[in-house]
């Protein structure tokens, strides 16, 4: 068991035209847990701290920019195996690379605003759950690392 959550944004671009409902519908149907969920306008200082990683990029400040310039809908989605599924299911960054049948591919078309966000490690998504919604209850913990440590289980 490899229990896991996950932090899903969609972005301002994904709000305004109407995707949450179809993105919410696609994660139940996949089978996960929806735990948390917030409309919410997000300040400079919070969209800093979630991109962190991309502070020294060239595109850091329209990024910023762009995530505050208009409400975005914040999860917290609990599943198997989640953080690895939920980034196949939406899909490559670039519209050129996000396949058919993943959100980005049937509803991106530029690399800048790409409709949704799904964090991309463990370390990341309880980073990013905590900067949306406060603590995680639940820690990481050993089985949450995958292969390595279960080869020898
Ligand atoms: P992700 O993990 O697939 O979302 O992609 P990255 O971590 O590489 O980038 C984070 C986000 O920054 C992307 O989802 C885009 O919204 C944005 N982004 C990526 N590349 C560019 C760029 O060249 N210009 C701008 N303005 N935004 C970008
Ligand atoms: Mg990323």
């Amino acid at each position: 068991m490899t229990l896991q959550r996950t932090f899903i944004m969609v972005k301002p671009d994904g709000v305004k035209r109407g995707l949450i409902g179809e993105i919410i519908k696609r994660f139940d149907q996949k089978g996960f847990t929806l735990l948390n969920a917030e409309l919410m306008t997000v300040d400079r200082s919070k969209a800093e701290y979630h991109y962190m990683e991309h502070q020294n990029k060239p595109f850091f400040g329209e990024l910023v920019d762009f995530i505050t310039s208009a409400p975005v809908f914040a999860m917290v989605w609990e599943g198997e195996n989640i953080i690895e599924v939920s980034r196949l299911m939406i899909g490559k960054t670039s519209p050129l690379e996000a396949l058919p049948g993943t959100i980005r591919g049937d509803f991106a078309f530029t690399k800048e605003e790409n409709v949704i966000h799904g964090s991309d490690s463990l370390l990341s998504a309880e980073r990013e759950i905590e900067n949306f919604f406060g603590l995680l209850k639940k820690r990481i913990s050993k089985d949450d690392f995958p292969f390595e440590d279960r080869k020898s289980v």
